[in-house]
């Protein structure tokens, strides 16, 4: 089964996601993690795409798409997936349907998932990720076990440098813009699931699965 998770910023997709990935054994492809680390690791992708991330812009489709197809790739046959952060516009979600399409495959369900703007900014606000795993936290919802370490893997957390208020507004506003076109693409294609995102994320995560038949 594969599946994309659609969402403004702080929605609670890479936190689906780490859920889901587990109840549905599923590869999770997170193109702002995959980004991060290049960033952190300074390689010719993560100079290419820095500038577009601080500024809370789109990275350019061409490296954005490249990137995910040397993903998918690597994914062996008939492996569940799970997209998150990706598609982000039409040009993005086209490509992506072709791309399955060469791999026999295809797109089965997008979780949309809804929460209002003020509570997106208090997520994220206090969110912070591991830059190595992807893990995220929050310091008042979801702390960590020792405060700034990952639980599983030790590693220290950070707060991303676009998680600043003024950052998330111009994300918010894109994500609006240039992502929610995305709700309709998929509606019309009639695989298009909405849930909602305000519940604790135990409890969206059993929305998702009861959504999906699991
Ligand atoms: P969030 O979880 O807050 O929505 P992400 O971690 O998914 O943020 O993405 C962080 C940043 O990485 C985005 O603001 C954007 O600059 C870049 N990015 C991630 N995914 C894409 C994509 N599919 N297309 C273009 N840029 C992307
Ligand atoms: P996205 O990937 O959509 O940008 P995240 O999963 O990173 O969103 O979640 C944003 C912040 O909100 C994180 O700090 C996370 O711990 C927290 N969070 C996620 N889901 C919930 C929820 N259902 N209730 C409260 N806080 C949440």
């Amino acid at each position: 089964m594969n599946i994309i998770l659609l969402g403004p910023p702080g929605a609670g997709k890479g936190t689906q996601a780490q859920k889901l990935i587990k109840e549905l054994n599923a590869v999770q492809i997170a193109t702002g993690d995959i980004f991060r680390y290049n960033i952190k690791n300074e390689t010719d992708l993560g100079k290419q795409a820095k500038s577009y991330i601080d500024e809370g812009k789109l990275v350019p489709d061409k490296l954005t798409i490249d990137l995910v197809w040397d993903f998918l790739d690597k994914v062996e046959d008939g492996k569940s997936i799970l997209l998150d952060g990706f598609p982000r516009n039409i040009t993005q979600a086209e490509a992506l349907d072709e791309g399955m399409q060469k791999r026999n495959s295809k797109i089965d369900y997008v979780v949309n998932i809804k929460v209002p703007d003020d509570i997106l900014i208090e997520r994220i606000s206090g969110r912070r990720v591991c830059v190595e795993t992807g893990a995220t936290y929050h310091i008042k919802y979801n702390p960590p076990k020792v405060e700034g370490i990952d639980d599983e893997t030790g590693f220290p957390l950070i707060q991303r440098s676009d998680d600043t208020e003024e950052k998330v507004k111009t994300r918010i506003d894109l994500y609006n813009n240039t992502t929610a076109v995305l709700i309709d693409y998929y509606d019309k294609e009639g695989i298009l699931i909405t849930i909602d995102g305000t519940k604790t994320p135990d409890e969206v995560t059993k929305d998702i699965l009861k959504a999906l038949g699991k």
